[in-house]
């Protein structure tokens, strides 16, 4: 047995949704973008937004509607991939790194509002809050600082914190539709927002024809045919939620009886499964569990302050989540007997 650690699901209904796109004629961006991006807005509960070609194109959107550039601060976690330094990198902006929560197992991996108050200058423009692995972070005390708060949540579409949909916290919110992520179009994003001014900001950095002036646009444009398969992926995404928790409930069963610590925060959906081991030991974890077939994985490949030279004290958490953290295959499209055999392997690797 074979278990990829990540898949997308598609379904016979998927493919049948964008070949009847296709036959309509109108390929490019139109009506069935329009439709994709009401439905996510109603389903995060937010006024609208603009769908983008991918998640890091959406999040530059966002960062040019909140003002980033060369003048001024993006804070944003060192403990994720690198498509978020690039989108900060593109207005010029300067990325200043904070770290992430302690206790990943009870807080998740995101932003730890404690950095963030350390990392905030006059000169800060914005601070991008991942909701990483699909475990809501702590958007309400990250906001209560007063600096406009961009909630990623390319990872956690669907999750609910304190009642609401993280994502519908702040003014601006972004989404990845990559062929791995909760739900998918292949390659997409949308960024959405609440605020009206910043709707109309966003429309117009997308609008690249019919100006009486010139004004700098940005062609990011998703296509109908890969809107029909969001739309019908949207319409999947709470059944997807269920099936995660429940291979999650697995896992939690099979580490509790063998008396190790397991996620443990109930408003995750889930999108990855983390859970940390002795550090010196994960490398050959991982080595092993891939060659009895279950393919894990580091849940972030490189902290980004680490291509920097950053002094490694200064962030512990992202260096002991780096050291320690392995991410075990969950997915949708996981058989049952495949779900079985990840926790036989556990059972057999772990001790
Ligand atoms: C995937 C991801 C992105 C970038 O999305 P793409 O569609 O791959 O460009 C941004 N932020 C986070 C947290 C992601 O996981």
């Amino acid at each position: 047995m074979k278990i990829p650690h990540s898949k997308p699901f598609l379904g016979r209904d998927d493919i049948e949704k964008v070949q009847s796109s296709l036959v309509t004629g109108m390929i490019a961006s139109g009506s069935e973008v329009e439709c994709f991006v009401k439905e996510v807005s109603e389903y995060m509960g937010v006024i609208g937004g603009v769908a983008s070609n991918s998640g890091t194109n959406a999040l530059h959107l966002a960062l040019l509607a909140s003002g980033a550039g060369p003048e001024n601060e993006v804070i944003l976690p060192s403990y994720v991939c690198s498509s978020v330094l690039s989108a900060v990198k593109y207005t010029g902006a300067e990325p200043v790194f904070s770290d992430i929560e302690t206790d990943g197992y009870r807080n998740g991996y995101g932003l730890s509002p404690e950095s963030v108050k350390n990392s905030i200058t006059e000169r800060t423009n914005s601070i991008i809050l991942p909701h990483m692995f699909g475990t809501p972070a702590k958007v309400d005390a990250i906001m209560e600082f007063g600096i406009p708060v961009i909630e990623d949540c390319a990872q956690s579409i669907g999750a609910d914190y304190k009642g609401r949909k993280a994502g519908s916290f702040s003014d601006l919110s972004i989404y990845s539709f990559y062929a791995t992520k909760v739900i998918t179009t292949g390659n997409g994003g949308m960024t959405l927002t609440n605020n009206p001014e910043l709707l109309e900001k966003l429309k117009d950095l997308t609008k690249y024809d019919g100006r009486d002036e010139y004004g700098v646009s940005y062609n990011y444009a998703l296509t109908n045919f890969q809107a029909a398969m969001g739309r019908n992926q949207l319409r999947k995404l709470d059944g997807f939620i269920e099936k995660r928790k429940k291979i999650a409930g697995s896992y939690s069963d099979v580490l509790e009886d063998i008396g190790q610590r397991f996620p443990e925060n109930s408003d995750s959906i889930h999108f990855r499964y983390v859970v940390e081991v002795e550090s010196g030991e994960l490398d050959s974890l991982i080595a092993e569990m891939r060659k009895n077939g279950v393919m894990c994985e580091k849940p972030v490949f490189m902290p980004l302050h680490r291509y920097f030279g950053i002094n490694r004290e200064e962030l512990p958490n992202t260096e002991r989540a780096m050291n320690q953290a392995i991410s075990i295959p969950i997915y949708p499209a996981m058989k049952e007997t495949e779900v079985e055999y990840v926790c036989d392997t556990i059972r057999k690797l772990w001790k």
